[in-house]
């Protein structure tokens, strides 16, 4: 069994029906991925995301807002944050974090929005879900500060060998999507070469960043399984070895997921 750990099911198209919904996570168990977490990105999509969890027993889902998202949308707040992970298939507060790739404009907004949010997962004890990019130190810097208790993984992981082990040394997670198998993304294999296996996460962030040689096309969780492939080759191991291990250390983050996603045995 694989799990996609971060995927956006909710967002796979404006119009997507519940049968194409239900194809999709179909095909995902036929290719071994026999869970996913879907991560939050709006509150103002929250209900949505908890329309597709609950429509899976094989689904769990977080409850956070996206470092990127406009600053037109409600900004989080501890108490309705606490309020809504108390959901039993809401395992984790996120996708939080910050992002000075695309908007390094709006530095002060997200960092408040990455402290509420620390601090809900403070209050919830829940895991949280970090998306990190070009804004290493900051990072580092707010999860030392506000140290994630119930822990945390950094997701889709594209910095340096060095913030990785900085977010290893916090105790955090690392989570490794289909950018690994970019033509570009030689840094990022030896981050994975270096991540110990207990380590690790494996992930698509569907409908986005699709791996080789599905790129150009939407991703699908069931590419989750050419992620874990590639990590097995790269580290030398069996994809058996890959898939037990990434699963154990998501049940291990994620300790609500184990009493809320029904797998069949
Ligand atoms: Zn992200
Ligand atoms: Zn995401």
């Amino acid at each position: 069994m694989i799990i996609d750990s971060h995927c956006h099911l909710d967002r796979l198209g404006p119009d997507m029906s519940d049968e194409q919904l239900d194809e999709i996570v179909a095909a995902a168990d036929k290719a071994g991925v026999n869970a996913m977490l879907c991560a939050g990105v709006t509150l103002e999509a929250f209900p949505g995301l908890l329309r597709v969890v609950e429509r899976f027993d094989n689904v769990v889902g977080a409850v956070g807002v996206h470092p990127l998202e406009d600053e037109g949308c409600k900004e989080p707040d501890v108490e309705s944050l606490v309020q809504m992970s108390a959901h039993p298939k809401i395992v984790a507060i996120g996708e939080t974090g910050l992002d000075f790739y695309y908007k390094p404009d709006s530095e002060a907004m997200q960092l408040k929005r990455f402290e509420t949010q620390l601090q809900a997962a403070q209050q919830a004890q829940l895991p949280v879900i970090i998306h990190s990019r070009q804004a290493q130190q900051q990072t580092v810097d707010m999860i030392r500060a506000l140290k994630p208790e119930a822990g945390g993984v950094l997701h889709c992981f594209t910095e340096s060998e060095e913030m990785a082990r900085q977010v290893l040394d916090e105790g955090l997670y690392i989570s490794i999507s289909g950018i690994v198998t970019f033509r570009n993304a030689a840094a990022l294999r030896d981050v994975v070469k270096m991540v110990p296996l207990d380590r690790l996460l494996v992930e698509t962030d569907s409908p986005y960043l699709a791996p080789v040689p599905h790129r150009g096309k939407p991703n699908r969780p069931e590419h989750t399984a050419v992620v874990a492939r590639y990590i097995a080759e790269l580290k030398g191991v069996s994809l058996e070895q890959i898939s037990e291990q990434t699963t154990a250390n998501f049940f291990s983050l994620f300790p609500k997921a184990r009493n809320t996603l029904k797998l069949a045995e």
